[in-house]
């Protein structure tokens, strides 16, 4: 569906990309992963027509980013893009007219777009009036005018609350399910776990690590990770590395990766002589893997 071949950009002297290269296949939910200013912006804008890149190629389908293609792809970007004072519908007006779409057609697919984000019945109220979360669904919206093949969706749930961000999360399942073939990025490793069937993870202008959440937990020999409070952090980790346990800090967390899912006693036989006062255990989830990545490892 989307190709890109050795896309390079430079500010000034900064280079951004750097011969980045990925594809995303037709219906599945992409997540572009990278650090703040890792060019995740940047490829959104090029794939989108907006920044020209200094060398390097986009195919959408088979065919070259143009004009033409440029009404496959849909983009909903990080601030939202609509006039407050105007309604719903004139809203979507506004944008459709952009893509040259007139009269029923025009009508059609207001209608259309509003129904995909189950904002219908709001169609004659100003934006001022919807709730944050109604406004990124519109935001949604308006990228879904023209009817693309592909949406790209910048950071769709940055700043939202938890329960807006599930309805979002629920309306990109349903845009998915219709068919839908979804470009995301985000910070929110949770979000992409959720949503992406594949994630990619940016750095250096490149893609460093890529693949499903099972492919890319090869990047830790853990099949498990348990974390644990205690007052004698210094003996658990000398007693855990005497085992061959690697362990790392999440924040204030003390955790470490199990090669084999044991028994919680066999795990508290471990760690005999050891006073702890709780442990959790969990499968290996994406925020472990890009951590790892990002430090290198
Ligand atoms: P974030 O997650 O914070 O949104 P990002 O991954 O989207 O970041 P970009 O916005 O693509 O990153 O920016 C990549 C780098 O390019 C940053 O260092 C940024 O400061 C720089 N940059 C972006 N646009 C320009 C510009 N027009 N002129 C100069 N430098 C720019």
């Amino acid at each position: 569906m989307l190709k890109i071949q050795n896309l390079n950009k430079t500010y000034g002297n900064r280079q951004v990309l750097n011969n980045l290269t990925f594809q995303i296949q037709p219906g599945e939910i992409y997540g572009l992963l990278g650090a703040n200013g890792a060019g995740k912006t940047t490829t959104i804008n090029i794939i989108c027509n907006l920044l020209k890149a200094d060398s390097g190629d986009i195919l959408v389908g088979d065919r070259p980013v143009s004009e033409a293609t440029k009404s496959s792809i849909g983009i909903a970007p990080q601030e939202n893009l609509l006039y407050k004072t105007l309604t719903c519908e004139e809203n979507l007006k506004f944008y459709a007219q952009i893509y040259g779409l007139t009269g029923q057609k025009c009508r059609q697919q207001i209608e259309t777009s509003l129904t995909a984000v189950n904002l219908l019945e709001r169609a004659k109220n100003p934006i001022e009036t919807l709730s944050g979360g109604m406004q990124r669904r519109m935001n949604i919206a308006v990228a879904l005018v023209h009817q693309p093949k592909l949406l790209i969706l910048d950071e769709p749930t940055t700043g939202l609350d938890i329960e807006t961000r599930y309805e979002i999360w629920d309306l990109i399942w349903q845009l998915k399910s219709q068919g839908m073939t979804i470009l995301l990025t985000t910070h929110l490793l949770d979000e992409a776990q959720r949503l992406c069937q594949r994630i990619g993870i940016l750095k250096g202008g490149q893609i460093i690590a890529q693949g499903s959440l099972d492919e890319l937990r090869k990047y830790i020999p853990a099949q498990e990770i348990i974390t644990i409070e205690t007052e004698q952090e210094d003996a658990a980790i000398a007693l855990a590395t005497q085992l061959g346990f690697t362990h790392r800090r999440y924040g204030n967390d003390l955790a470490f990766w199990l090669p084999k899912p044991l028994e919680l006693k066999e795990i508290l036989t471990y760690f005999e002589g050891i006073s702890i006062n709780s442990i959790s255990r969990q499968s290996v989830q994406l925020e472990h893997i890009y951590l790892e990545v990002m430090r290198g490892n």
